[in-house]
């Protein structure tokens, strides 16, 4: 069993506006923050610092046997250490998004990292922790008292996306988006809503309407559990 009722989970595919969604609504609530797509990041930026490749089962399982990840749940804080080096920065890098869709299938990885995550939870120094990715609605904490997935039009996250990483060829932005998130639901489906799981969809809302659609959730949900 797990603590799941301090978690807030959120899932959903790149671009759909979820990191910068859950972290806003972490700090305005008071509440804690887990970046779980970042630590698979973190794990793909160990495999490739180790010299290996991450379809490599194997080498995989190896880098994923000796990970000292360093992760925090404070929104404000959202840097990420492996061993003594930050790879905050380095874990954004589009090799490294190539690359992580290797580490996420592998299943022995996923139990890993999966209990990690709910360790992390049930010591924080937090009443709840919003906790996003593509499998804690279903997986992680499939009991928690807060579900929502944030989806948005394919065109529309692959045009985000693009806005972030301002120096690179959109086009090429969108095809690794669709590669990658093709990649990904052929291991955990974060495109449909489980039972149970609230749908925000972003695609017409902005920043703080989608902001706003998530808070009435979790107003209606918590408020639901408190009686
Ligand atoms: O959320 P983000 O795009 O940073 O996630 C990076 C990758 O981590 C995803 O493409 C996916 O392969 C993996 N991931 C996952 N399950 C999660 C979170 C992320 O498989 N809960």
């Amino acid at each position: 069993m797990t603590d799941a009722a301090k978690f807030i989970a959120i899932d959903g595919p790149a671009g759909s506006g979820k990191s910068s969604v859950s972290k806003a609504v972490a700090r305005g609530e008071g509440y804690g923050y887990l970046d779980t797509g970042a630590a698979y990041r973190a794990l793909a930026w160990h495999v490739l610092d180790r010299g290996a490749d991450t379809s490599d089962e194997q080498a995989v399982l190896a880098a994923a046997s000796d990970f000292p990840l360093r992760q925090g749940l404070d929104p404000d804080d959202r840097r990420v250490h492996v061993g003594d080096v930050d790879v905050t920065e380095a874990i954004r890098e589009p090799r490294v998004s190539a690359a992580v869709s290797g580490v996420a299938r592998v299943p022995a990885v996923r139990a890993q990292v999966n209990e990690a995550f709910r360790r992390m939870v049930a010591e924080a120094p937090y009443d709840a922790v919003v906790v996003e990715g593509r499998d804690i609605t279903t997986v992680v904490a499939p009991d928690a008292p807060v579900r929502i997935l944030l989806t948005a039009a394919p065109e529309v996250r692959a045009a985000r996306r693009a806005a972030e990483l301002s120096g690179e060829d959109a086009a090429a932005v969108a095809t690794a988006l669709h590669q990658r998130d093709a990649k990904d639901s052929a291991v955990v489906d974060f495109l449909t809503a489980a039972p149970g799981v609230d749908v925000v969809d972003s695609s017409e809302l902005d920043f703080a309407q989608t902001i706003a659609a998530v808070l009435a959730v979790i107003a209606e949900r918590r408020g639901e559990r408190h009686g």
